[in-house]
């Protein structure tokens, strides 16, 4: 017995003969990696031969066999890990799927300025230093009125920013019902603290006044700030204090007034038949000073804070150090550029910004694609579930309009052999997942945010051998 295992040991190749083998591996994903691998591999079979006497095939055979495992272990372990979902949610601009899809000039732009050098920071007429949030300033300017814009990687990053070049070490005026959370990470009174501010809470959750605000002002005052209660709504006994209202107050204390209006709406949203919403341009003609809101929320580009307002509040932004920490990269700029210039022709928006066209879909072409849906799902997956075209709702997300939702239509999938939860999971393990909703134990495919039937009807061609 003891001789047998030293025979099959000697069996095992050398490591380097292992290496040798693997060469196109070693190739593709470099020499460590795939050593550590065949080494724990190598290990392995060692071990079992000693613990269990097996005799190892040959060695060609354990060459090709280490080889072969190695290289789908790897295979799958260099999948990319930021993948393409199908977001059936019903939830449009959801948060953890990221948000709003780029609409193609973005992509465009983006595809064009990321292979080489550009003009991020320099002024092509005079050939001196330029400024790079002067590519999206005008624009900005011009779609709210603003005076100057500049720009952040995010919202929370503006509100940040705002916060702490205005009112470092001094106080803030907020009321109670706007002390938001957003996501879990994002809470008003933790970004105000970072910021180096006090928070000063005025009024009640349900109620504040204008005398609230009135009766906080004091020395140590640096400004006050209206929040947009993104993903609440304070319904009832309630009233809260206008932005025009506070403005007025603002402007006799010589303070200025923040508004964080969180999604950042260009237009009017009830042209496109959805709820409305108050317009950046709206925010500053109601006499807010400097306004800071998203970029890929109900705007529809990329990830990005944008704070807009009066010039000599956004210079002295401009001028805190933190903003270079916080600056846009050229790709995300030119992305926002050409997403911003869309908003020049707003008949343009519900054809080519994806996250508007999302919102904005007709009842009818909900219906037709949620029927050729259940068609497709019918004919191919009929002995394992049974699948019915179903009403819905579907949500704006990411905070915008957070009451309201969207009557929709979605594919309800009732497995037949195992339970939702399984079938979510195997949906969720297809080469392009496919995330749905699970209620009242059934599948929930809601078809607002499905634009490529196509691709899905290939996706889930492949559900039979996963
Ligand atoms: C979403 C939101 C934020 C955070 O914006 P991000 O772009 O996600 O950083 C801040 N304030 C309000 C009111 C929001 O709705």
């Amino acid at each position: 017995m003891q001789s047998d295992i030293a025979v099959h040991l000697k069996k095992l190749p050398a490591i380097d003969t292992l290496l040798r083998h693997c060469a196109p591996l070693t190739e593709r994903y470099g020499r460590e990696i795939v050593l550590s691998e065949l080494q724990v591999k190598l290990q392995a079979v060692r071990q079992q031969i000693l613990e269990e006497g097996v005799t190892a095939a040959t060695r060609e055979h354990l060459l090709e066999q280490i080889c072969e495992q190695t290289s789908c272990q790897l295979e799958q372990a260099f999948q990319p890990s930021l993948r393409s979902v199908f977001n059936l949610t019903g939830i449009i601009l959801h948060t953890n799927l990221g948000r709003a899809p780029y609409p193609q000039v973005a992509i465009d732009a983006m595809i064009s300025i990321s292979s080489g050098a550009c003009n991020l920071e320099y002024n092509l007429a005079t050939g001196k230093r330029g400024r790079r949030d002067d590519h999206v300033e005008k624009w900005i300017c011009a779609l709210t009125g603003a005076q100057a814009a500049t720009t952040v990687n995010n919202n929370a990053a503006a509100v940040l920013l705002t916060l702490n070049t205005l009112a470092r070490k001094k106080e803030v005026i907020v009321s109670r019902g706007e002390l938001i959370e957003i996501g879990g990470s994002f809470r008003m009174p933790a970004i105000m603290k970072k910021a180096g501010c006090k928070l000063r809470e005025v009024g009640t959750t349900n109620r504040t006044h204008l005398k609230d605000y009135q009766s906080a002002v004091n020395k140590r005052t640096a400004a006050m700030m209206k929040v947009h209660t993104s993903n609440y709504e304070i319904n009832g006994f309630s009233s809260e204090v206008t932005a025009t209202e506070l403005s007025s107050l603002a402007q006799k204390a010589n303070l200025p007034l923040i508004d964080d209006m969180g999604s950042g709406n260009l237009i009017d949203l009830t042209a496109l038949g959805l709820p409305g919403e108050r317009t950046a341009a709206q925010a500053l003609s109601e006499g807010v000073d400097v306004i800071t809101f998203s970029g890929d929320k109900l705007l529809g580009g990329p990830q990005c804070g944008i704070i807009a307002g009066k010039k000599s509040i956004i210079e002295q932004i401009d001028r805190n150090p933190m903003k270079r920490a916080l600056r846009l990269d050229k790709l995300t700029l030119t992305a926002l550029e050409s997403v911003l210039k869309l908003y020049t022709t707003p008949t343009r928006l519900r054809n080519e910004v994806p996250a508007l066209r999302m919102l904005s879909r007709p009842l009818e072409e909900l219906q037709d694609t949620a029927s050729a849906l259940q068609a497709f799902l019918t004919t191919h997956f009929n002995s394992e579930l049974t699948c019915t075209v179903d009403a819905c709702q579907s949500q704006i997300g990411s905070g915008a309009l957070p009451t309201k939702t969207l009557p929709s239509v979605a594919v309800a999938l009732a497995p037949k052999h195992q339970s939702p939860d399984t079938l979510a999971a195997r949906l969720r393990q297809l080469p392009q997942p496919v995330i749905g909703r699970i209620s009242h134990n059934k599948l929930y495919l809601d078809v607002r945010a499905l634009e490529d039937s196509q691709g899905l009807y290939n996706t889930l061609g492949a559900l039979g051998q996963h």
